[in-house]
């Protein structure tokens, strides 16, 4: 399911849209639960979010949608301090967030999980997958990269922040904007 965190910075459902039974894509079956939902965002508007489960199979999805006018973006924070930590990050399917200091690279494409969270968030959910999927992790460069993602999130570890999307559905809050660079890309 979606995550959304960020505490008080997600501010609230501004309106339940509606919910209804579509046809599944993975069982085929009639039904698929889908609900669409709208969050206010300070400092960036309003965004779609739908959500889709199936009991039968269990088949999930979810997708993050912008429905103010963003322009295709990129957004890079210098994270020097912790208050840069807890900047948030909405990010939508077709966005990619590097962190080249910590060798971080996530891709944007369907099975891309979206989410709405804190820059220690994301370090967070990178550990996350770092500790599951890793095979070797008694080896030096796994655990110099958890290393050097720990110390990022005490805020011992400067590093680059790089959100980046050709859709514009996806954007960095942060309470002093101008920490932020914001840099229009090619869709
Ligand atoms: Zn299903």
């Amino acid at each position: 399911m979606l995550d959304v965190e960020g505490g008080s910075s997600v501010k609230r459902v501004v309106e339940s849209l509606e919910s209804y039974i579509a046809v599944c894509p993975s069982c085929l079956k009639k039904t698929l639960v889908i609900t669409e939902f709208i969050y206010e965002i300070p400092f960036f508007g309003r965004v779609l979010i739908t959500t889709g489960k199936c009991p039968g199979c269990n088949y999930k999805f979810s997708d993050i949608l912008s429905l103010e006018e963003h322009e295709p973006t990129r957004f890079t924070v210098k994270v020097s301090e912790v208050e840069d930590l807890n900047a948030l990050v909405i990010r939508s399917k077709t966005a990619s967030i590097r962190i080249p200091e910590l060798g971080i690279e996530i891709s944007p494409g369907p099975a891309a999980q979206p989410y709405i969270t804190t820059i220690e968030g994301v370090l967070y959910k990178t550990l996350d997958v770092a500790e599951s999927y890793c095979e070797d992790k008694d080896s030096p460069e796994y655990k110099r990269a958890v290393d050097n993602i720990r110390r990022a999130i005490r805020g011992e570890l400067e590093f680059t922040f790089i959100l980046e999307d050709p859709c514009g559905n996806s954007g960095i809050v942060h309470r002093r904007p101008e920490r932020v660079v914001v840099e229009r890309i090619e869709s």
